[in-house]
C-alpha cells in the first residue's frame, strides 16, 4: 500500500529538498515510486531529459555508502547527491571519472569497487530499496559419489594456463581495446567446450554503455532447465586509471580461469545437470559492478529462477592460515553455510569468513536482485594479495602456479553438483 505522499520526510534532491515539481518526496527508507522519483529529480535538478534515459553519452549514476563519501576526496563529487536514504547516496557521474572513484575507493579502503554504477537513474534508485527477502530453501548433500568423482577432475595446470593467457593482455579494461579482445578470446575458448555438446552454448552479453562483453556459457539442465545455478567472476582488470598495464593475474584472471576450469571439468566428466548452470565472466566489475549488475537485473526482469550464485573473485593468493573465506555481508547466510558444509564433507580444506563492505564484488548484484549469492575469497580481508590493481599483479606473486585457485575449482564443482541436481 502506498504511504501518503504528504506524510513523507523530504529527501535531498540535487540539493533542493522539497522543490520537486511533481510534489513527490520519496522516503527511500520506507517507500519509493521510482517513476515519480525520476520526475521529481528531473524537475528539481534539471538533470534529466526524461525517465531513465541518459542525457548524453558518458552519464552514469553511482550508489555508494554515505560514510564512504565523507572519507573520499571531495573533488570526486562535483554535484550534490540526486537522492539518498539513511545509508546510501546516488550521485550523477561522468564515465571517465569512474576509474578515479574506483581507484580512490581502493586506496582509501582497500576495497574495490565499493559502489554500483548504472546507465540510468531509474536503475540506480533501485539500490536505495531494501533487497527482497530470500525464499527459504533446503540445502542437501547427497551426491557423494558424483562429487568425489568430479571434484577430482580440475587441474592446476589448466588454471595456471588460463591465468597466464588472460594476464598477457596489456589490460582487460572494460573501455579499452585489449579489454574487448580479452572478452572475445574467452568467448572462443569457451566455445571449444560447447563443441559436439548440443546442450552447451556460449553467448556474449552485450552492454549498451561500454564495449566489453560479458561471456555466458550455458549448460542446459536435463530435468528442470528453467532453474538456474550461476558461477562466475569478473574478467576485467584495472591498475590505477587509464589505459595502463594491468595484468590482473589474481584480480581476476584467477576467478575467470577457475570458472572455466569448473565448466571444463564437469563437461569432461560427462556430467549433465538436472538444472541449468550458467558460467559467467562478468565485464566491468571494477567500474561499479556494471556487467553483473545489468545481467542480474535482466534475469530478475525476465523472471529467471536463479537457485544460487557463487562469485569467484581473487582465488590464487594464499595470504591467510585457512584456505577459503566466505564473505558474510551482502550474501546469503544459508548458502554460505551450505558451502562450508561442502568443504567439510568433501574437501580437505579449511574455511573462514570475512566482511568486505558495500558493493565489493559481483555477488552483491545478485543479492540486490533477490537471489541467494555467496563470495568465496582467497584470504582474510586484511591479508589479501597486496599487488592487485597494479602492474605487479602477476602469476609469480602467487608462486607461479595455481595451487590455491585449484581449491576453489574443486569447491565450485561440488557446489554445482549438489545445487544443480
Ligand atoms: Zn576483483
Amino acid at each position: 500500500m502506498r504511504i501518503s505522499r504528504l506524510l513523507l520526510i523530504p529527501f535531498i534532491l540535487a540539493g533542493c529538498a522539497g522543490t520537486a515539481a511533481a510534489g513527490y518526496a520519496p522516503d527511500f527508507d520506507r517507500y519509493v515510486d521510482i517513476e515519480l522519483a525520476i520526475e521529481a529529480a528531473a524537475s528539481a535538478g534539471g538533470l534529466l531529459p526524461g525517465p531513465g534515459r541518459p542525457e548524453r553519452a558518458g552519464q552514469v549514476w553511482v550508489s555508494l555508502e554515505r560514510g564512504d563519501v565523507t572519507a573520499l576526496d571531495g573533488a570526486l563529487f562535483k554535484r550534490a547527491p540526486v537522492a539518498q536514504n539513511k545509508h546510501l547516496a546516488i550521485y550523477e557521474f561522468e564515465t571517465e571519472d569512474l576509474d578515479q572513484l574506483s581507484d580512490g575507493m581502493y586506496r582509501t579502503f582497500a576495497r574495490a569497487p565499493g559502489f554500483f554504477a548504472h546507465d540510468t537513474l531509474e536503475a540506480a534508485l533501485e539500490d536505495l530499496k531494501a533487497p527482497p527477502p530470500l525464499p527459504a530453501r533446503a540445502y542437501t548433500l547427497d551426491q557423494a559419489a558424483r562429487v568425489k568423482e568430479l571434484a577430482a577432475l580440475p587441474r592446476e595446470e589448466n588454471i595456471a594456463e588460463g591465468i597466464r593467457a588472460l594476464a598477457a593482455f596489456k589490460n582487460r579494461g572494460y573501455r579499452y581495446a585489449t579489454g574487448v579482445d580479452a572478452s572475445k578470446w574467452l568467448q572462443r575458448e569457451w566455445a571449444k567446450l560447447a563443441e559436439n555438446r548440443p546442450y552447451v552454448s556460449v553467448a556474449p552479453f552485450k552492454h549498451a554503455a561500454f564495449p566489453q562483453e560479458s561471456v555466458i556459457l550455458t549448460v542446459l539442465g536435463a530435468a528442470e532447465p528453467e532453474k538456474v545455478v550461476v558461477l562466475g567472476g569478473h574478467l576485467d582488470s584495472v591498475a590505477g586509471y587509464g589505459d595502463n598495464a594491468a595484468p590482473g593475474a589474481d584480480d581476476n584472471a584467477s576467478g575467470a580461469a577457475v570458472t572455466q576450469e569448473i565448466a571444463r571439468a564437469l563437461l569432461a566428466g560427462g556430467y549433465r545437470p538436472a538444472k541449468t548452470i550458467k558460467f559467467i565472466a562478468f565485464a566491468a566489475e571494477e567500474a561499479g559492478l556494471r556487467g553483473s549488475g545489468e545481467i542480474a537485473a535482466a534475469f530478475k526482469k525476465e523472471g529467471v529462477r536463479v537457485e544460487g550464485m557463487l562469485n569467484l573473485d581473487m582465488t590464487n593468493y594464499k595470504g591467510s592460515e585457512r584456505d577459503i573465506y566466505f564473505v558474510s555481508d551482502n550474501s546469503s547466510p544459508e548458502q554460505n553455510a551450505f558451502l562450508g558444509r561442502l568443504i567439510e564433507t568433501y574437501l580437505p580444506y579449511t574455511w573462514g569468513t570475512l566482511k568486505c563492505g558495500y558493493g565489493c564484488s559481483d555477488h552483491a548484484s545478485w543479492t540486490k536482485n533477490g537471489y541467494p549469492a555467496s563470495y568465496s575469497f582467497e584470504s582474510t580481508f586484511e591479508q589479501h594479495n597486496p599487488f592487485i590493481h597494479k602492474a605487479t599483479d602477476t602469476l609469480d606473486k602467487c608462486g607461479g602456479n595455481a595451487a590455491h585457485a585449484l581449491k576453489f575449482a574443486r569447491l565450485g564443482v561440488a557446489y554445482a553438483v549438489e545445487l544443480a541436481k
